[in-house]
Order: structure tokens, then sequence, then C-alpha cells
């Protein structure tokens, strides 16, 4: 039984009130470890760790920050495939995706921040002779980092990083349906050589160890990455205490395919947006519009691929598709699915809980599954599924396709596949997304500003914009003469 330990002031903890969580590997429904149900005590004793470490941490030379921040990301690749196998375990996402993918990220993620760090410059504004403004950007002190489960330690990092490269002390909380990699990276940071009590990682429940990260006043930001519901009640906490907060919420993604486009490529591409990690990435394609004249090639392409790709044991090298993350999560899939049906969709493919013969005989694994016929008001073309599960419109015009695109509460990625470049900039200028690729998916730099706008979330990740949420701007005017 692998029973993970809270990471506070650089030492190992056990939670203060002795409580446990059942870690579940979703491939095989079976328990293998349990977590600390961590509460406020233990919130507390981060944030006298943390307030140690804060004076020492935001003065600290810009190189040598930068120098362990690097240093942490050589120890996240040194550790690659005990972290891929460690992500595959708790997440159920095949083994290949998380090594390719997940992890490589996780280390890029340091490395990117880590140089950011020593490159983060602040504004000037010598606009008038009588006067000079600079502003000064400092770190804000204790920040808030919670994630969810899909890309675990992708995201953890994705937040982790700039918070330190930016010379704040953190508290973190991984999700509870996927810790152990968070534990990991504790043990590489320390190694690194990061001061004890700059990260500290709390374990446990939302409502219980997460809830108390938000409330607490001496965690003066927050950065969240979850469910839209989630992020609301966290906006209702923290608002009265005027903390900084950036939320990267749910979506549910357009994919635009004019007759124009690429075809064998789109539908390569359009595929994996549509299941790759099952489904279970904030920016998949769920909805996908099709320009008619190509409409039923299109279907059929799709239909073939999804029938052909079946789950299996996620720890395998040759494993596409993985397992639902949870139990509960494929019962809410699989609601979608029969909501789908009662609404007269017409099923294509999939739909159908899968049996994994061998060690994974009673984990969680979904087919792919595609569905046409359904009204653009249809509750699955509405509400976030975050499974393998899309469905097929067709469209005449690019207005109309536009029109079905933006009637949505949601604004995260969209995608638009066409040879025709002014159309292409037609739509990114109209499309109510934080992020549109053009004949591409999941094609990142950096540096450039990510979310979501409507109830996709508040604020941007990424590059510039996380340096700047995660410092307080001082303006300093000074008169000439
Ligand atoms: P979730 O909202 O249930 O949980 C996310 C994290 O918040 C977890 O660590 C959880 O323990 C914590 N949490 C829950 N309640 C809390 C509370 N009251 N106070 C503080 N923390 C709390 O989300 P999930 O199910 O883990 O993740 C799936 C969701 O995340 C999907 O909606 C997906 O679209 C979204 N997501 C968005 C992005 C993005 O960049 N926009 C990226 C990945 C996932």
């Amino acid at each position: 039984m692998d029973i993970l330990t809270n990471f506070i002031g650089g030492q190992q903890a056990a939670p203060a009130n002795g409580q446990y969580l059942d870690n579940i590997e979703p491939a095989t429904g079976q328990v293998y470890g349990q977590i600390p149900d961590s509460d406020k005590q233990d919130v507390d004793a981060a944030i006298a760790a943390a307030q140690r470490a804060f004076p020492a941490w935001r003065k600290i030379d810009a190189e040598r920050r930068a120098d362990i921040l690097m240093a942490i990301a050589y120890g996240i690749e040194a550790r690659l495939d005990e972290l891929a196998e460690a992500e595959a375990r708790d997440n159920g996402k095949p083994v290949s995706l998380a090594r390719t993918v997940d992890i490589p990220r996780a280390a890029t993620n340091f490395k990117f921040f880590a140089q950011a760090s020593s490159q983060f410059s602040s504004e000037s504004h010598g606009s008038t002779d009588t006067a000079i403004n600079y502003t000064l950007r400092q770190p804000i002190g204790i920040v808030g980092c919670i994630s969810p489960w899909n890309l675990p330690l992708y995201l953890f990092t994705w937040k982790i990083a700039p918070a330190l490269a930016a010379g704040n002390c953190v508290l973190a909380k991984p999700s509870e349906v996927t810790p152990k990699t968070a534990s990991i990276l504790a043990e590489i940071c320390q190694q690194a050589g990061l001061p004890d009590g700059v990260l500290n990682v709390l374990h446990g429940t939302g409502a219980r160890v997460g809830a108390a990260i938000c409330q607490h006043p001496q965690v003066k930001a927050i950065s969240f990455t979850g469910g839209t519901v989630t992020g609301a009640s966290i906006a209702r906490t923290v608002a009265p205490e005027f903390k900084k907060l950036s939320l990267e919420l749910g979506g549910k993604n357009p994919a635009i395919i004019f007759a124009d486009c690429d075809f064998d490529n789109t539908v390569e591409q359009v595929f994996r947006a549509c299941f790759a990690n099952q489904g279970q990435i904030c920016l998949c394609a769920s909805r996908l519009y099709i320009e008619h004249s190509i409409y039923d090639r299109f279907k059929q392409a799709l239909v073939d691929k999804a029938a052909a790709l079946s789950p299996g044991d996620p720890l395998l090298p040759e494993t596409q598709m993985g397992a639902m993350v949870s139990e509960p999560h494929m019962n809410k899939v699989k609601h979608y699915i029969r909501q789908a049906i009662d609404d007269g969709g017409q099923l294509l493919v999939g739909g159908e809980q899968v049996t994994v013969t061998g060690r994974c005989e009673q984990g969680y694994f979904l087919q792919p599954t595609i569905f046409e016929g359904l009204d653009n008001t249809a509750v699955c073309n509405q509400q976030e599924i975050f499974g393998p599960v899309v469905t097929l419109q067709p469209f005449d015009t690019e207005a109309q396709a536009l029109a079905l695109a933006n009637d949505s509460d949601y604004g995260l990625a969209s995608t638009v596949w066409t040879a025709d470049l002014a159309r292409a900039h037609r739509m990114a200028e109209q499309l109510e997304t934080g992020i549109v690729w053009v004949n591409c998916w999941l094609l990142r730099d950096l540096r450039t500003p990510f979310g979501g706008m409507k109830q996709s979330g508040a604020g941007r990740e990424g590059g510039l914009e996380a340096m700047r949420f995660f410092t307080e701007p001082r303006n300093v005017c000074i008169k000439y003469g």
C-alpha cells in the first residue's frame, strides 16, 4: 500500500487529524494507496512554514532562483519513467501519453519559468517632461495553486513554476483523485535545493483542504484550474477578501470543418482532439460542425477510426486509449450518453462500457462515442461531458457555423479547419473563445496567453501573463528637478 504524506516546511508530514483517503487505480478499480485527508490544521502549518521561508526567497538572487527551477526541471526529466507510470496508474491515461506529453511538459514548465524569472522586466513611462513613472513588480507573498486530475503534473507545475519564479511561496493542492506525482515533485524540489517552506504540498479534498487554502487570510492569490461550478464557489469565497484570482474552467469546444480543409490531416487531428486522454482534456473538441458537402465522408472517416480504437491497460506501452479517471466520472459520462439517446441522437459508434480482460477487468473503460442528429440546444451540445463523447452537426454557410459555435455558455478553445486564409482570419476574429487553433490542435507556445472567456474562466495563464498574475505591481512616480 502506497501511503502518501503532505510536504510542509521541507518535511514529509502526516495529516494532523490522522485521517486518510483511499487512492483508487481506475484501470483496475482497486485501492492501491492512501493520501492525507488534510484540513485547516495542515494549512496553518504550511502557512507558518511559508511565512518563515518568504523573506529569504523573495530576495534570493534571480540567477540562483532560476538555477533552482532549472534543477527541478532536470530532476523531473531524470525520473521520467517513474513519473509517467505513476501518472498512468493514478489517472488511467496511457503511459505512452504520460511519457511523451504530460511529464516532458511538466519539465518544460519549470525550464520556461526558470528563464522567465531571470528575464522578467517591468514597465517605465517617461511620458512627460515633469516626471517618470516606473512599475515595481514584487512577489505577492503566499499563494494557493489548486489543480485538477486530467493533466495532473502538467497543470500542477504550470501554476507552481510561475508562482515560484515570481518569488512567492506556495501552498499547492493536487487533485485528490491523482495525488502521486505531486508527492514525487515535492521530493524533486527538495533535492534541487528549493529552500524549506517555499513549496508546500497538501493532499486532500477540495471541500476540506482546498477550501481552507482559499479561505486563509494569509493566502493572497489563488490560481485554480478545474470545473466551472467549483470556480464559481472559489470566486464567492475569495472575492470579499479581494484576493487575486485566476480561473481556468470547463469548456465545450467547437471544431469547425470546412469542405476545403486538408481532409486526411483534418480527420487525423480532429480525431485526436476528440479522444486524446479519453476526451478528458479541457481543450478537447466536443461539438463538431462539418460543412454539408463533406459531412457524410468526414463522418464515416471518424466513425471508422473510432471503431478501430479500443481501450486497453494504461500501463502497456502500445495502449492508445486508457481508463476513465474514476467510477463516478465514468458514470457521469454514461449518463450523458443515455441523455443523448433520450434526446433523439443517433449513436454512430461506441456508447458502451468496455471490459478489458486480465488485471483491468474491474476498470472504468468507455468506447469512443459519436452522435449525430442532436440539435444545438440539446444537453449534450451545451453541457461539458469531459469524456470520449462527441456530436456531429452539418452546416451550410460560414455565418451559420459561427453562430452554432458561439451558441454556448463556454468559451475556452475552438479549432477551424480550412485552406482559405481570409476565412480563417474572419473566423478567428469572431469566435468567442480564448484560444483559436487554425488547422491544428493543442499546438502550444508557452509565451501565449492561455485561458477562456464566458463560463470557461477569468484571467490568462502563460508567459508574461502568469508572471504578472503572480506579482503585485506598484507604480513609482518621480518628479524631475
Ligand atoms: P474540480 O473542480 O472538481 O476540482 C479541481 C480541483 O479543485 C481539485 O483539486 C479539487 O479537490 C479542488 N476543489 C474542489 N472543490 C474545491 C473548493 N470548494 N475549494 C477549493 N478547491 C476545491 O475539477 P476536476 O473534476 O478535478 O477537473 C475537471 C474540470 O477541470 C473540467 O471541468 C475541465 O474542463 C476543467 N479543466 C480546465 C482546464 C483549463 O485550463 N481551463 C484545464 C484542465 C481541466
